[in-house]
């Protein structure tokens, strides 16, 4: 079963196509990353999926359903987690008690005990947020897109600027997600990122899918073929 399909993704802002005709399917289960040089259109086709942005052209189904507002939009919001590129979160509430505004969002919730034990940020329960470090905010991010125990969970470039640590410690939340059967659409600049969380990763450049395969796909041939940008560093075959 799919958990995301789009067909004929098209978004302009002005003069610039910053999606262009993109066709994606991500299957139930699956992690799916989305690669792709800055400016390639990751957040905005991201954005789009997430019902944030709407796309000039193009169908989006997730999870069997449609961004047509009303009670099927409010029932989709229900089963997603979404992590922005830039989450900001407020300063002077707890750890605590920003998860516990987020839990005051759904129907349906983890307890703060899970949610914070799901990110291993029991200790800094207490603490501002202001006070967090880098990593610890953006587990925390994280933990507000988990709260909802969503099956579907969005992630905006989860670990840019982190450190070594931090980013492992981020990768493993993102693996028990996903051992426990959830779905990841996530962008990332980072292909070891890629390779080490995704089952199938996607290269986008300008708007469009220029390259779709396993990582392990990639590990076997890393030629760079002409056409493809050498920061990706990808051997992908092309997309539709
Ligand atoms: P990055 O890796 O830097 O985050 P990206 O692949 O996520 O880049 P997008 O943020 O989707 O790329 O941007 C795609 C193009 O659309 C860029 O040229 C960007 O300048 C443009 N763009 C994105 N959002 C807007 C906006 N709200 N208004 C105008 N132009 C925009």
């Amino acid at each position: 079963m799919s958990a995301i399909r789009c067909t004929g993704l098209v978004k302009r802002y002005g003069d610039v196509l910053a999606v262009a005709g993109l066709e994606l399917a991500v299957t139930a289960g699956e992690c799916f990353g989305l690669l792709g040089p800055n400016g390639a259109g990751k957040t905005t086709t991201i954005e789009i999926l997430e019902g944030l942005t709407p796309p000039d052209a193009g169908d989006v189904e997730i999870l069997g359903l449609r961004w047509t507002g009303g009670a099927e939009t409010r029932a989709l919001r229900e089963r997603l987690g979404i992590q922005l590129q830039d989450t900001q979160l407020a300063d002077k509430l707890t750890v605590e008690e920003t998860v516990r505004l987020f839990r005051s969002f759904y129907r349906s919730s983890h307890t703060v005990d899970e949610v914070l034990a799901l990110v291993e940020l029991e200790e800094k329960r207490g603490a501002w947020v202001g006070k967090l470090s880098g990593g610890q905010k953006q587990r925390l991010a994280v933990a507000c897109a988990l709260v909802s125990r969503p099956e579907l969970l969005f992630l905006d470039e989860p670990t840019t600027g982190l450190d070594p640590q931090s980013r492992r410690q981020l990768w493993d939340v993102i693996g028990r997600f996903r051992a426990a059967g959830g779905t990841i659409l996530l962008t990332t600049h980072y292909m070891e990122e890629a390779e080490r969380l995704c089952d199938r990763v996607a290269i986008m450049d300008h708007g469009k899918i220029i390259a779709l395969d396993t990582p392990s796909a990639r590990q076997r041939d890393r030629r760079v073929p002409s056409g493809s940008r050498r920061a990706t560093g990808t051997t992908l075959r092309p997309g539709p």
